[in-house]
């Protein structure tokens, strides 16, 4: 399975400078007289755009997406910061997608998951919600931190391979209206139009609805949680065709207990979704560690 990675020194977007356009083309054509020679218009050229970048680290000097140090390249995580990333690496259980202590052959699942089995079929997660994750996840959702957006989409695209592949839809865990408004953004939403961009899977943010306002799950028990968000959502009336059938993935920024996602996956699957799998930034992988 293709898990994510690090990537020392980052993907940044403005890499591959050297590709610019009148350097050494496929048309040689003498150079007329006062003709400025083309080896020459390219450097100028590249010096231009190198310039370019140049400005742009002054003004916008890349930093860690996590803990905001000073670094050589955007788009990326100091060396401490990589290093505080718990990345899921399997094996795992198949549908809780947690991590398991000794690889038990494909399919295999967890006790929990034998247990109580979840409403979704299978929940895949990038990281443990601590260090550096958790920053990157609370600089992303509570102080507008969209620098981090490419790096995250990445990594999900990495963690979400098996449930990509053949998936219809991408559906990000709605907030409600008022929090929305209070956040200005939905950053479930942020990160399933990020995943769209990269695999081309169509992304509707307007499908699950949530029908009235829950209290924060912060600070809830296990049970508290679920009854919580029971019944709160549903798939809007105009959209039941697109979910009718269809293999469906979720977006979510954090999975804690799953009551949310559970929630999400039980009104897809009365609306007919043929598959329901969860995709998180983050996943709490132990319930006696619910964040506070
Ligand atoms: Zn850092």
């Amino acid at each position: 399975m293709n898990r994510a990675r690090p990537e020392p020194g980052g993907g940044a977007a403005d890499a591959g400078g050297a590709a610019l356009p009148g350097g050494g083309g496929p048309r040689p054509r003498p150079p007329r007289a006062g003709a400025t020679p083309p080896g020459l218009l390219a450097r100028v050229r590249a010096g231009g755009v190198a310039a370019l970048h140049r400005l742009a680290d002054i003004v916008v000097p890349p930093l860690c997406l996590a803990c905001r140090a000073p670094l050589a390249d955007h788009d990326s995580l100091c060396a401490d910061c990589w290093r505080q990333v718990d990345f899921i690496r399997p094996p795992l259980c198949e549908r809780l997608g947690i991590p398991l202590p000794f690889d038990a052959g494909p399919g295999a699942i967890s006790a929990a998951a034998a247990a109580d089995p979840p409403a979704y079929d299978r929940a895949r997660a990038v990281a443990r919600y601590e260090g550096a994750m958790r920053q990157l996840v609370h600089g992303f959702k509570y102080h507008d931190r969209q620098d981090a957006r490419h790096l995250l989409g990445r990594w999900l695209q990495g963690a979400g391979t098996e449930l990509l592949s053949d998936a219809d839809l991408l559906l990000p865990v709605p907030l409600y209206r008022l929090r929305l408004l209070s956040r200005r953004f939905n950053q479930s939403a942020e990160l399933a139009r990020e995943l769209s961009r990269l695999t081309g899977v169509p992304c509707d943010p307007f499908v699950l609805q949530r029908t009235r306002r829950t209290p924060r799950q912060v600070g809830l028990t296990r049970e508290q949680r679920r009854l919580n968000v029971r019944g709160a959502f549903k798939v809007a009336a105009d959209r039941v065709g697109m979910v009718d059938g269809a293999n469906v993935v979720l977006v979510e920024d954090v999975i804690t207990t799953g009551a949310t996602v559970e929630a999400c996956a039980r009104a897809l699957r009365r609306a007919g979704a043929a598959r329901v799998d969860v995709l998180a930034l983050a996943m709490v992988t132990n319930p006696l560690h619910l964040p506070a």
